[in-house]
């Protein structure tokens, strides 16, 4: 039997019921703060993640999924979302009417990481990008959005970690006393932070293996070397954050797993999920739009970890799928026949509807109902038909009602719509 790819995962029901809830909750909570949403696609040329994520970053070095196009192209799966919304905002000219913008993605990012809980790779992300505004309130306004969009899904215990990467006035100063810093102590550091500290010695910052986090703990911190213009907008991003009540904890080593960032970094993590703790992350990309050959305009944005996020979801409400509010029981040919005529006009008119044409017993077909959770069943026999009116029965109180067979959506919807009847 061909088996599901390693690393790729079925969402079966009831569990998409907890994906689509989170997915409709996203999407009127995100809109009501006026995003939009784009549906870009998942593949991309290969580079334009390679500029945009970066040469020297875990994802563009080993996590793509990058195959040969036509003629001399290089194709990628999208391992994550910001670059092609960034490219859609600079290919059809989104700027041109009005350069601020918000928009809003949901779909599948593709990553060769080793499987694990947690991580997958094929994952869905909930992406949200701002395009065209530089004032701090905005990176506070996001994160609250972030946060009451988790209230709302009454996922708690999370906590909002803040830093800020500066921007390319004053990182340099920083790169370099890191890159100093990290040299001396290089003889504790893995194989791959050897690599990362000639090409980019941010990313050592972000790795996980226990030896360099030792390392990193005593690193200096990109707060100490903020510019001016850098300080007092991270300044004021805390200050709008205070005074929205979120609380945050400055994380001065949090740096992302993405070259772009500027300024304000966040990530949401919990302690609920073991190693793979962070749920959503994001930042400022002030730099991409330009660098992806657009216009200079600032840009912010996060992305949600959807398999993450319903994890906790469901460890709180377990997946319940509503059972059909009507399930059929035709008893013989001519009541199937008659049942498949009336359920479907049913179902058609905006009633969860169930039919059972095995031919079974009815006391087998009762107990499926039940199995299901049917709030009702409606008997069709060959008597029903005779008298042209059916039994409706409600499952947990046991109260009977005879329905004319005549216009039977009319008269089921009816039954249905009076309360503590049927
Ligand atoms: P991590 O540190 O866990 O690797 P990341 O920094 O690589 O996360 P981002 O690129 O910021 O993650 O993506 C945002 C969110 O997407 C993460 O916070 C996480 O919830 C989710 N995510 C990232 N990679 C995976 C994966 N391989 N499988 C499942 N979810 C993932
Ligand atoms: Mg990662």
């Amino acid at each position: 039997m061909i088996q599901l790819v390693r690393g790729f995962k079925d969402i079966l029901p009831p569990e998409t019921s907890v994906w689509q809830y989170i997915e409709n909750t996203a999407k009127t909570h995100f809109e009501n703060f006026g995003f939009r949403e784009m549906r870009p696609p998942v593949l991309e040329q290969a580079a334009l993640f390679q500029r945009s994520i970066g040469e020297h970053t875990d994802i563009v070095e080993k996590e793509m999924y990058t195959f040969a196009g036509s003629r001399d192209t290089l194709l990628t799966l999208r391992p994550e979302a910001t670059a092609s919304v960034v490219r859609a905002y600079i290919q059809h000219k989104l700027y041109a009417a009005d350069p601020v913008a918000k928009f809003y993605t949901i779909g599948p990012m593709f990553r060769k990481e080793r499987p694990q809980k947690g991580r997958y790779r094929q994952f869905q992300q909930i992406n949200a990008e701002v395009f065209g505004v530089d004032a701090p309130y905005l990176d506070a306004q996001l994160i609250f959005m972030l946060m009451t969009f988790f209230a709302r899904l009454s996922v708690s215990g999370l906590q909002v970690h803040l830093n800020s990467l500066g921007c390319p006035q004053c990182r340099p100063a920083f790169k370099e006393s890191l890159s100093h810093m990290l040299s001396a102590q290089s003889d504790k550091l893995c194989a791959d932070c050897l690599r990362r500290l000639e090409k980019n010695p941010l990313r050592v910052l972000d790795c996980k293996v226990p030896g360099c986090r030792k390392v990193v703990a005593e690193a200096p911190s990109m707060l100490d070397y903020l510019c001016r213009s850098c300080q007092v907008h991270f300044d004021a991003v805390k200050s709008a954050l205070e005074g929205m009540a979120v609380p945050y904890e400055i994380d001065p080593w949090l740096v992302r797993g993405l070259d772009y960032y500027t300024r304000t970094a966040f990530e949401i993590q919990t302690a609920e999920l073991g190693a793979q703790n962070a749920v959503a992350g994001g930042g400022r990309y002030d730099n991409l739009v330009e660098m992806l050959g657009g216009p200079s305009q600032p840009a912010i944005g996060f992305a949600v970890g959807l398999d993450r996020l319903a994890d906790l979801v469901m460890a709180k409400f377990p997946p319940a799928e509503p059972g059909p509010e009507v399930f059929f029981l035709p008893m013989g040919e001519a009541a199937m026949e008659m049942t498949a005529h009336w359920a479907s006009l049913l179902a058609d008119a905006g009633v969860r509807t169930e039919v059972d044409f095995s031919g079974r017993s009815l006391k087998a077909l009762m107990r499926r109902a039940d199995r299901m959770g049917a709030q009702n069943v409606l008997m069709i026999g060959d008597q029903e038909i005779a008298d042209r009116a059916v039994v409706l029965r409600n499952m947990k109180t046991r109260d009977q009602v005879q329905v004319p067979l005549d216009a039977l959506v009319e008269n089921v919807k009816a039954h249905l719509e009076k309360p503590n009847v049927a």
